[in-house]
């Protein structure tokens, strides 16, 4: 049943500029747990290129609330699926297939710990309110979701929890309690055009500038300290007899700590203003124009992620299963949320690879997947923590 309810859902393209595709996957996904009772609610993305987000809802005996995330998009356009043959395939233990990892296998997870909550402990399942969340856009930016949430979710709420799918350190489960944040950034650069000819010293490079810029930039990358800034796309310059006038740089830069994030932002921001590459005629210097495009702020460790994780700690000890904490470096819908209610991630079931469709014949290259032994033990795991949980205050 969990296994069908994840076939149809991967059978479905819902890349995230695909709002049909995800608007049909979000039908899907109300039609599947309004069998459980719950009611759904398609709430429009502040951006009209993606598809509704999905909210549904169970109220229960008292207002005390869980809240359960997920998403619906992947990152895989529909021609992209065509021609690689990505889809639905069953190998031995594995499902290969467009988000049978992230995040599909996790909303089949939601699925999993409702049904046996449902069939035992019905008392349990109708002494809280419900809130199943998806957002139609996590995998582009899209923080409006995290408002979305936010309305859904109060100081009764007793836990956001999020499905994406777990790390291991070779047979533990990693769960997740904190998150890198990240900026995405543009550097512009002005310099001063001039005929490589006749007139190259009135020229001001705008390449030659970029790239002390772009060592600069780089430089700021700080392992120690778990900052990481990539220089990711740079471009400018027309033509060859012509000494460059623009040139744009493009990145981003992820950290867990606010404050270093704080910083190095600063110091990106700080690269603003006359650059050291000047004409030789007049001095006429390049001008250096640094912007933040995008943000997702950190989700740092924290004392209620903590306690959440010591629930889930509890219960898989309980179970003679081994799970450890993680602090991973991409973003999930727990960046927007961990600082208003109690948030823990990874909950979704073990796969890999991830963001990738190509298979290779001699097995370098192969497609996300999700583990199908993987799925009941972690429900068992989730569905025991949250018992905990609704019994712990
Ligand atoms: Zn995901």
């Amino acid at each position: 049943m969990t296994l069908e309810f994840l076939r149809s859902m991967v059978a479905i393209n819902s890349y995230t500029a695909n709002p049909t595709g995800v608007n049909q996957l979000a039908r899907l996904t109300a039609a599947q747990f309004e069998a459980l009772g719950f009611t759904a609610e398609f709430i429009p993305s502040a951006n009209p290129a993606y598809g509704n987000h999905l909210v549904m809802t169970r109220l229960g005996r008292s207002n005390r609330s869980i809240g359960l995330v997920s998403h619906l998009d992947t990152v895989f356009p529909p021609e992209e699926e065509l021609s690689n043959a990505f889809h639905w395939q069953i190998e031995g233990d594995r499902i290969y297939g467009p988000g049978t990892n992230d995040i599909k296998g996790g909303t089949a997870m939601m699925w999993l710990v409702l049904t046996t909550l449902c069939a035992e402990e019905p008392e349990v399942l109708d002494s809280v309110t419900w809130k199943l969340m998806w957002n139609s856009s996590e995998e582009c930016f899209s923080p409006d979701f995290g408002d979305v949430c936010r309305r859904h979710l109060d100081s009764r709420t007793m836990a956001a929890l999020v499905f994406e799918s777990e790390d291991r350190c070779g047979s533990d489960s990693l769960l997740v309690v904190a998150r890198k944040g990240r900026a995405t950034w543009r550097v512009a650069v002005k310099g001063r055009g001039a005929h490589a000819g006749g007139k190259h010293e009135h020229g001001a490079n705008a390449i030659v500038q970029a790239g002390d810029l772009v060592e600069r930039i780089a430089g700021l990358t700080d392992y120690a300290r778990m900052l990481t800034f990539n220089v990711a796309t740079i471009s400018g310059g027309t033509v060859l007899n012509r000494v460059p006038h623009e040139t744009v740089i493009e990145g981003e830069f992820r950290t867990f700590d606010p404050e270093i994030y704080n910083k190095a932002k600063s110091d990106l921001l700080a690269l603003t203003g006359s650059g050291i590459v000047r004409s030789a005629t007049d001095g006429y210097p390049c001008q250096v124009q640094a912007c933040v495009l995008t943000e997702s702020r950190p989700w740092p460790r924290n004392a209620q992620t903590d306690r959440l994780f010591s629930i889930w700690k509890a219960a898989s000890e309980e179970l003679g299963m081994v799970v450890d904490s993680q602090e991973r470096g991409g973003l999930s819908d727990g960046n927007l949320l961990w600082d208003s209610v109690p948030t823990l991630d990874g909950l979704g079931p073990w796969g890999d690879h991830g963001h990738c469709s190509e298979r290779s014949a001699d097995g370098t290259k192969l497609p996300e997947y999700v583990e199908i032994s993987s799925f009941v033990p972690k429900a068992l795991l989730n569905t025991v923590a949250i018992l905990k949980l609704t019994t712990a205050q």
